[in-house]
């Protein structure tokens, strides 16, 4: 059994086990294994024969605690890229040269899935330049920072145009009161680690590797807890419900996201907590919509007022303001009330934007029916010349 065997060997798939299986699972999938493939019940089939073969390696591995875990292990670096080469370089105890090909068989190049798609001279370009990116060694897990949260709220439209502070009820992951985040039962804490004594990481030779790898006794902290906390079972962490009184300010718009420092998960052996992010939806107006800054309003006006003028008295947001129709405005002409619209942070505001509809009335009554048609009269034709022009060439 060799280096390349347990990289290339799924051993849990020749036992028919998932990789979570217990030690009871992978015994009795053995045996049954064993048992059909044995070649005494299989007279002069070779290929049962090397079925059971197979069933026997794998089981010589995973039904052994601790070579399946190196097992594992090895599978689990090798496929992350991290591992490095010895420092004796090429040439490992045995004095063996070095030969990449040798180790791998005739997989290179081949893209291996297990290893994400990269083929295996990737692979090993990447560690062996120096270990940039995923290739560097291990390293002793110091403070991290907490994982951000995100969550979403929807405001009504007035509430986002005014600004409005809300509270924001979270269900998540924060720090255990009872050991203040150590995991150590009160009046105990952590003590070193035995087995990296603190660095958090350990060393292996493999071959002609070396592994760097997390400390398997203390999973990289460099300390551990001997008495663990009864409310957090030593994890240091418990789901916490808070509520947070989140300032929405004034003129917030759909689709934004606003960003709480520190108001994420709280960080991990001393590192800084993660952030909130709050995505904001922002319920739509019956009668206001919104371009940036200014609000927009839709206002029907009958043709007389379009004609004639006329004050119109409109609603904004929050009261009313009268505008002029000045006489002959056309339909669709869009009046400005300013400072109407959103009020920014730096005091400055957007504008109303009135846009005048003027509509067309379905029926009229006889006497303003002939009163049209005496306007009609009076009213030189509409400017089409240009069209006509157009229409005569089809005629
Ligand atoms: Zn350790
Ligand atoms: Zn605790």
């Amino acid at each position: 059994m060799s280096t390349k065997d347990w990289i290339e060997k799924d051993y849990y798939a020749t036992l028919g086990v998932q990789k979570s299986a217990s030690s009871d699972e992978i015994k009795k999938s053995y045996r049954k294994r064993a048992r059909e493939s044995h070649p005494d019940h299989n007279p002069g089939d070779s290929g049962a024969e090397e079925r059971f073969k197979d069933v026997s390696e794998a089981y010589a591995v995973l039904g052994d605690e601790a070579k399946r875990r190196e097992y594992d292990e090895m599978r689990s670096l090798f496929g992350s890229g991290q591992f490095r080469r010895n420092a004796r370089g090429p040439g490992g105890p045995g004095g063996q040269p070095f030969d990449v090909s040798d180790l791998f068989g005739g997989a290179a190049g081949g893209g291996d899935r297990r290893f994400g798609g990269a083929g295996f001279q990737d692979l090993f370009s990447s560690i062996f330049s120096g270990g940039g990116g995923a290739g560097g060694p291990a390293r002793a897990r110091g403070p991290a920072k907490g994982r951000d949260i995100e969550t979403e709220v929807a405001l009504d439209f007035g509430d986002a145009v005014r600004g409005v502070t809300l509270p924001l009820t979270l269900r998540a992951p924060g720090i255990c009161d009872t050991c203040a985040g150590s995991g150590a039962k009160p009046g105990t804490s952590p003590v070193t680690c035995q087995v990296c004594h603190g660095a958090g990481v350990t060393t292996r030779n493999q071959g002609s590797f070396s592994f760097s790898e997390p400390c398997r006794n203390c999973q990289g902290v460099g300390t551990v807890v001997e008495e663990k906390c009864p409310e957090c079972h030593g994890t240091g962490g418990v789901t916490k419900t808070r509520t947070l009184n989140v300032r929405f300010p004034a003129g917030v718009a759909d689709g934004q996201r606003i960003r709480l420092n520190g108001r994420g998960e709280p960080g991990e052996r001393g590192g800084p907590a993660g952030d909130l992010y709050v995505h904001v939806k922002v319920r739509p107006d019956e009668l206001f919509g919104r371009t940036g800054d200014d609000l927009t309003l839709t206002v029907p006006i009958t043709f007389p007022e379009a004609v004639l003028g006329t004050d119109l008295r409109v609603p904004t947001l929050d009261g009313t303001v009268t505008l002029r129709v000045p006489p002959g405005t056309p339909s669709g002409r869009v009046l400005r009330a300013r400072g109407k619209g959103v009020v920014r942070r730096d005091g400055k505001a957007g504008d109303l934007l009135v846009t005048l509809d003027v509509v067309v009335p379905a029926g009229v009554s006889d006497e303003a029916r002939a009163a049209l048609e005496a306007f009609a009269e009076q009213t030189p034709p509409a400017a089409r010349e240009h069209l006509d022009a157009r229409v005569r060439r089809f005629s």
